[in-house]
């Protein structure tokens, strides 16, 4: 589609209905039924189909037990665990449900001081603060670190809510290619060379911004390759952890745990307790001088509610829980099980022919669709076998490159990847996804 801002959205508002329309005739020649969706991404496509009757169709409110593939719960922490949730309980009868107050008014308790202390040891930083929501982490602490005169540079896949804090700060946002630390390099030293547009001045900072692990590609930054470019060219380093803190490391620490890089070296570390530790909110940890800043300036912390006790305390749980506080190694296990799962089904994924993307050891792994056409029969197949999908495709990825995300959990058993496999292996070769290229096909 064409790039220019006029051209832009008919266009692309041409390709929605063209796919659109043709997946609907393909799934009906080739399944004869009509479409039954369950889950999510599945329904948003559909609904979106212009052919009249579509909608009704999707039941959408069907409950059907499956195996699920699709959830960000990586350590299990999403259920009830014989430590946090006691703990959980208590937390939820002394201090209540919530605070209903900003943490500079009356909403600060003990336990959000503890978790903030916490946190910041668990990730190697000074200190912490802690926001009730993720991607208001990043969408409100990036406009409080940079705003006009300076740069930001963003890898080409970082997730929307950094695109958001990113335009909302009033600082130029240059791209580079994902994860390509040649390309960052060409982009660095040509910002620095030419400056701010117009007045020639250097950049007030520089601000290089990416993802520990990247949730639709499961493939995790370099680390080393970007710290070494940050230091050469005076540069800050932001680290969005959300898919990787509690999910890499031996201790769970993240990604500059699994790949040897000292956290000293990334100036500002963010991350979600959405995943791994089965909670709710974001963190961003940092020297203690930053965060004594955000605390002042960042509008997100003074002016929004602060984080439920009860979910502050699901996280401080899980933490102690990772740290062998509770007095056994269940924490450890529960890594270790991750790591050994994801890598397992990853292994038996690429026997079977399929195209996965992403690095050893992520428990993230799109499974390679391309063709957009394929989206809605791959999840209802799995759905129909009792295995729930997350499947993807435009516009959160690029059109012929749609994709089931598979997110691996400590809380599989190998009796559950197992059944998945067989699954995955009956509904590829139906669909035929197996043996396909690393690009699309279609061009
Ligand atoms: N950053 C990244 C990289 C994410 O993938 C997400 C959401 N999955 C967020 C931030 C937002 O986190 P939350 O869902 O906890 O709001």
């Amino acid at each position: 589609y064409s790039s220019t801002k006029k051209g832009y959205a008919p266009v692309r508002q041409n390709y929605e209905d063209f796919y659109t329309r043709r997946m609907y005739y393909r799934i009906h020649d080739c399944w004869n039924r009509p479409i039954c969706s369950a889950p999510d991404a599945h329904i948003q496509v559909m609904e979106r189909t212009p052919v009249s009757g579509q909608k009704a169709l999707t039941l959408t409110g069907r409950v059907k037990e499956c195996l699920n593939l699709g959830s960000y719960n990586y350590l299990g922490f999403a259920a009830a665990d014989e430590y946090c949730t006691p703990r959980v309980l208590d937390t939820m009868s002394s201090l209540g449900w919530a605070m209903c107050s900003s943490r500079m008014d009356a909403g600060t308790t003990p336990v959000h001081l503890e978790l903030e202390k916490m946190v910041a040891e668990f990730v190697g930083k000074e200190a912490a603060l802690t926001f009730g929501m993720g991607f208001a982490t990043n969408s409100v602490i990036l406009p409080a670190l940079v705003g006009k005169g300076c740069l930001i540079i963003s890898d080409s896949l970082n997730h929307a809510s950094i695109v958001t804090g990113a335009r909302g700060s009033g600082a130029k946002v240059k791209v580079f290619a994902h994860n390509d630390v040649e390309h960052l390099e060409v982009v660095l030293r040509r910002a620095i060379a030419e400056g701010q547009p117009r007045i020639h001045r250097p950049w007030k900072k520089i601000l290089i911004v990416v993802e520990g692990i990247y949730s639709m590609e499961g493939e995790m930054a370099n680390l080393a390759g970007i710290v070494a470019l940050k230091k050469k060219y005076k540069a800050y380093l932001y680290l969005d952890e959300a898919h990787s803190i509690g999910a890499l490391g031996r201790a769970g620490k993240g990604a500059c745990e699994a790949q040897g890089v000292s956290p000293k070296d990334i100036d500002v570390m963010m991350g979600t307790f959405t995943k791994s530790f089965g909670s709710c909110g974001g963190y961003i940890a940092a020297d203690r001088e930053l965060i004594q800043h955000l605390k002042h300036w960042a509008p997100g912390h003074l002016y929004a509610t602060s984080l439920a006790p009860p979910a502050a305390q699901q996280i401080l749980s899980a933490i102690r829980l990772l740290r062998g506080e509770d007095g056994s190694d269940r924490g450890a296990r529960k890594l270790a099980q991750l790591r050994q799962n994801s890598d397992y089904f990853r292994g038996r994924l690429l026997d079977m022919g399929c195209n996965v993307l992403g690095d050893w050891g992520s428990p993230v792994m799109p499974l390679m669709i391309f063709n957009p056409g394929k989206i809605a029969a791959l999840s209802r197949l799995c759905w129909e076998r009792g295995v729930a999908l997350v499947v993807v495709g435009f516009p959160a990825t690029p059109l012929q490159t749609a994709r089931a995300r598979i997110c691996i959990s400590a809380a599989h058993t190998r009796k559950d990847l197992d059944k998945a496999l067989e699954v995955l292996d009956e509904v590829t070769d139906v669909t035929l996804t197996k043996y396909l290229p690393r690009k699309p096909l279609m061009n």
